[in-house]
């Protein structure tokens, strides 16, 4: 049996002691817990520790989990990338969406934002690392891409987000949480403010605060292995 709230507590001790390493406040760094695969019942155990907000990365899981937790204030976050086809319950269901990385999708998610007279938080998904299969939009297009968000004003474009390559070298590793902070710096004195920046999972937080991350995405570290893939 897994115990969610030694977790917890050993994973919010990380996060702390990450920053204070980095000298940075730990007040600085949010971790969103990832219920991915996990039932209503593992988030239930989960509400009872105060946490309330949680990274799922299919439309249809925040769609079966909202319907079972009905009546719990949860804000759902969607952390994988998402079709286009799912923006309607996405506009729906979730309070954000940290893997926007196409403007189809965009314009998906306004449309339908409009339709349920709702707004949402978003951050940009970056592709930082080298492997072809990691989504997410190309740093050269980045400048572009947030220019062209103006057009969709339910999308509140809160910052960035990143995957790091999976990689044994921690230098390799830093290198992608590196590059997003300086992207964020760039866009910064070009006018575009994006305070945030989601980057660094249960293998690579650390580097992911030493990099300067406002958030990290922890799922194993606090729910366990999962024991079917989550695509
Ligand atoms: C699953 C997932 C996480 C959490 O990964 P863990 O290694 O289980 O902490 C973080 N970010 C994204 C985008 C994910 O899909």
């Amino acid at each position: 049996m897994i115990d969610i709230a030694a977790n917890w507590a050993a994973v919010r001790g990380r996060v702390d002691e990450a920053c204070r390493q980095a000298s940075r406040d730990p007040a600085e760094v949010t971790v969103l817990p990832v219920s991915k695969t996990f039932g209503p019942e593992v988030i239930r155990a989960a509400l009872v520790l105060g946490l309330n907000r949680f990274g799922e990365n299919k439309a249809q899981e925040i769609r079966d989990k909202s319907a079972a937790l009905a009546g719990e204030a949860i804000d759902w976050v969607v952390i994988g990338h998402l079709q286009t086809n799912k923006a309607k319950e996405v506009a729906r269901l979730a309070s954000e969406v940290q893997s926007l990385d196409r403007l189809e999708l965009a314009e998906a998610l306004e449309r339908r934002l409009q339709a349920e007279n709702r707004v949402l938080d978003v951050l940009v998904q970056v592709k930082t690392a080298r492997e072809e299969s990691k989504h997410g939009l190309d740093a050269a297009d980045l400048p572009g891409f947030l220019d062209r968000l103006h057009a969709y004003p339910r999308l509140r474009v809160k910052g960035l987000m990143t995957l790091a390559t999976l990689s044994e070298d921690a230098g390799e590793v830093r290198a992608c949480f590196r590059q997003l902070r300086e992207l964020r710096d760039q866009c910064a004195a070009e006018g575009h403010v994006l305070p945030r920046l989601s980057m660094g999972m249960s293998g690579d937080f650390p580097l992911a605060i030493a990099e300067g991350a406002t958030e990290v995405r922890i799922g194993t570290a606090i729910f366990g292995h999962r024991s079917h893939p989550a695509a």
